[in-house]
């Protein structure tokens, strides 16, 4: 169907979609920007095409720029990776126009995903359970606006319904703020992200974010490949990742993936997913999927022990799902740090030449990354450094190699959240497992 994959991003992740490529015997073609001429899967493609200067509007996010790229490389098929292109509805049609094949969800899946009202409505004609409200958008008028709220009960939150990156929320604690942040948040919305649609729902105090990843072939088969727990943020971004989620009953965390199984076949999806939950007193309500390959998805491969790129490849060829749900078993456990470059007191970005880099070993430990020494992080994209991804066959066994693999890392010439990844891993309530998605900042805050 296609010998030849266009990989649309940079980075970790391009190295990660390569590596998945070549052991399938599919050709290569990296895309890179004028900054990124040195990275290392540039120069291990079997073709690589500059698409433009640094500035990602101008290379990474450039469509036409792109497509171009891959009509004059012969490449039948484009990953989109991670952030960039990979969830504009938009693009996934116009590579399809071109004849070839994104390697995602059908156009018309990522845009319903969009739109998280529709995305709710759809999921609780699933059966899937979702936060309380959010039926539908809010008009403006602020007596509407009063009365949906009062049937879900303070506190509530606004939420833009294009919204994403954690931005455009707001929570509202009770009736005489609500009319204001109802004004604020939808022309925050419109200015974000081009549609002021807002809508309104239940805002859980403590709860904890758990994901379940599910994987669909084109011919309706789906299944669901176990829990992460992804609470440790720090303002809604994720600095810790680990599968499964601790501490929940394993028949209600089976129910909610048969219902994302579910929810997957109604709407014709297909290719890899994310079904993002907020958990409280046990139980799951949905958020937001996520119609991409996940920064995270490494704790599931190797709890599962698949390789996820790999399988989402060969759907997006056509092929059907080659293991069923009876073949998938969770053993043992994995987490993930993600090593940023970045100030450990003010948290800005923190690019510049890495003069020194020495990764951890060992069983059990996996790095992703796209950095070695002598590796300038240039300003212009996110400050993901690398993902240290470790295995064990209990939760306590991966801590323990965890805590190895940072105590061996070393970054040298610029800043990184290496430490606080280390005070994390001596945290004895992030030990016991199970905290809420506050308690990364609550820890920080202690000092
Ligand atoms: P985005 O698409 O911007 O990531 P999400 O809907 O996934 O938005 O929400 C991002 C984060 O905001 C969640 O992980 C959670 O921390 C917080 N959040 C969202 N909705 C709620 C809610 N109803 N109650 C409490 N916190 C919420």
């Amino acid at each position: 169907m296609f010998d030849t994959v266009l990989i649309a991003n940079r980075g970790e992740i391009a190295l990660r979609v390569q590596r998945a490529c070549k052991a399938l015997g599919l050709r290569t073609v990296a895309v890179f920007s004028e900054a990124d001429r040195d990275l290392p899967h540039v120069a291990l493609a079997d073709a690589a095409v500059c698409i433009g200067p640094a500035p990602a509007s101008r290379s990474y996010l450039d469509q036409a720029a792109i497509l171009f790229a891959a009509r004059a490389s012969g490449a039948g098929a484009i990953h989109p990776g991670y952030g960039f292109l990979s969830e504009n509805a938009g693009f996934a049609a116009r590579v399809e126009e071109a004849g070839l094949v994104f390697i995602g969800p059908r156009p018309g899946s990522i845009r319903l995903m969009g739109d998280k009202i529709a995305a709710k409505r759809a999921m609780r004609e699933a059966g899937v359970p979702c936060v309380p409200g959010g039926e539908e958008a809010l008009s403006g008028d602020a007596a509407e606006a009063r009365r949906a709220a009062a049937a879900i009960g303070y506190p509530v939150i606004l939420k833009a319904a294009g919204g994403g990156g954690g931005r455009g929320m707001r929570v509202v604690t009770g009736e005489a703020g609500l009319a204001d942040a109802l004004a604020v948040t939808r022309e925050e919305a419109r200015r974000a992200f081009g549609d002021g649609t807002v809508y309104v729902e239940k805002f859980l105090g403590g709860p904890r974010h758990v994901e379940i990843q599910v994987i669909a072939d084109a011919q309706g088969g789906a299944l669901w490949l176990g829990s992460r727990d992804c609470s440790l943020q720090r303002r809604h971004q994720k600095v810790v990742e680990e599968a499964p989620a601790p501490g929940l009953a394993p028949d209600l965390v089976a129910r909610i993936g048969a219902a994302c199984v579910e929810a997957c076949r109604r709407i014709g999806y297909r290719g890899v997913g994310t079904f993002e939950f907020l958990v409280e007193d046990g139980a799951f309500h949905f958020i937001e999927m996520n119609t991409r390959l996940q920064v995270e998805h490494p704790v599931t491969e190797m709890t599962a022990g698949l390789d996820l790129v790999q399988l989402q490849l060969r759907v997006a060829m056509g092929d059907s799902l080659p293991i069923g749900q009876g073949d998938i078993a969770c053993r043992g456990h994995a987490i993930e740090c993600r090593i940023n470059a970045e100030d450990p007191v003010s948290f800005a970005p923190s690019p510049g030449l890495v003069t020194a880099w020495s990764a951890p070993g060992g069983p059990g430990i996996r790095v992703d990354t796209h950095v070695a020494a002598g590796y300038r992080m240039p300003a212009h994209y996110d400050s993901l450094l690398a993902k240290l991804v470790v295995h064990g066959d209990s939760r306590a066994e991966a801590l323990a190699r965890l805590r190895v693999a940072l105590a061996e890392m070393r970054v040298g010439g610029i800043s990184t959240n290496l430490d606080l990844h280390r005070r994390i891993v001596a945290d004895p309530a992030f030990i016991a497992g199970g905290v809420d998605i506050h308690h990364l900042e609550r820890l920080m805050a202690a000092g």
